[in-house]
């Protein structure tokens, strides 16, 4: 089975249309984007049409690639002090001058839309209701979406960064599968690849899994974006792997668009937070 991310995406921006015009509110996002990168703008327009599609208000902030840290957190500052703006995004990577940790920690936790800051990350390893990072927290979606057993599954997480594999683990961990996470000092990876029920594979290395490293019938997601000779692809074999697997998600159409997908939700959930009176 292919998990079509892509479509899933389009049923759940629909959905989520719906829910902004029956709740009457009217969400406003604001993106910063530091640069000019082509791949990080065309992630920006792609997010901005999304929000369109929905409902959801967006602004862009497009800041010189010669910005200082503190210009930027003072930016921030001011998108947290604004009452009309429900979540703020900023376009990572950020060029290396830039403190990008200091700057993710300017953002008001309640507007943390892309959900990195460390009162969110830490709310998540405690299990306890807040913003999560769109890229898990949408894999979370394809799996629940279909009907994949999450609970009591042996899950294999390959990759340790902050937004991706460290936080799919928590949220994995937080749905009872039994979490394995795998990273580049990992010594024979396919070892525990080969007794996994699910694979998620956030490496950002082509060609890293291949057939012989899935067990028949195991769910693989892959969450690699490379580029080799000009073409996306994964990190998985997607061609010998689809063989073996019982599910598999594409590159490109799988990940990518219910990241964009699940950014979309957690602004609504932001706004709605915002228009719930202080307990
Ligand atoms: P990252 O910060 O570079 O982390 C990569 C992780 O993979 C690290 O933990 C690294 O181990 C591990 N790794 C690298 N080579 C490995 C190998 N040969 N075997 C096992 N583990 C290995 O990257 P990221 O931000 O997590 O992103 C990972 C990939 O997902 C990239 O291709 C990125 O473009 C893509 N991505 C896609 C989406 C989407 O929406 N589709 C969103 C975010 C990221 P160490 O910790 O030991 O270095």
């Amino acid at each position: 089975m292919i998990l079509d991310g892509r479509a899933l995406s389009q049923q759940r921006l629909e959905i989520l249309k719906e829910k902004i015009q029956e709740a009457g509110i009217s969400p406003h996002l604001a993106t910063i984007i530091v640069g000019s990168d082509p791949g990080s703008r065309m992630y920006v327009r792609m997010k901005h049409k999304a929000c369109e599609q929905v409902g959801i208000h967006s602004i862009g902030l497009e800041l010189l690639e010669s910005s200082l840290t503190d210009e930027l957190i003072r930016r921030v500052r001011m998108l947290n002090e604004d009452p009309d703006i429900d979540g703020i995004l900023i376009q990572l990577p950020l060029p290396v001058h830039i403190d990008s940790h200091q700057v993710l920690e300017a953002v008001s936790p309640a507007k943390d839309v892309d959900g990195f800051h460390t009162h969110n990350i830490g709310s998540l390893v405690a299990g306890m209701p807040g913003l999560t990072p769109c890229t898990p927290t949408g894999i979370m979606t394809i799996l629940s979406d279909y009907h994949i057993p999450v609970a009591g599954a042996h899950a294999v997480v390959i990759g340790r960064s902050i937004d991706v594999g460290k936080p799919m683990a928590s949220l994995l961990i937080n749905a009872d599968a039994t979490v394995t996470v795998c990273h580049s000092k990992t010594s024979d990876l396919s070892y525990y690849t080969r007794h996994a029920d699910i694979v998620i594979s956030a490496a950002g290395r082509p060609k890293l899994i291949t057939a012989g490293m899935i067990r028949p019938g195991a769910t693989v997601i892959d969450v690699g974006i490379n580029h080799v000779d000009g073409v996306l692809c994964g990190d998985v074999d997607f061609e010998s792997v689809l063989e073996v697997a019982g599910a598999i998600t594409p590159v490109p159409g799988g990940v990518g668009p219910m990241t964009i997908a699940t950014l979309m939700e957690n602004t609504y959930r932001a706004a709605m937070d915002a228009c719930r009176p202080a307990q």
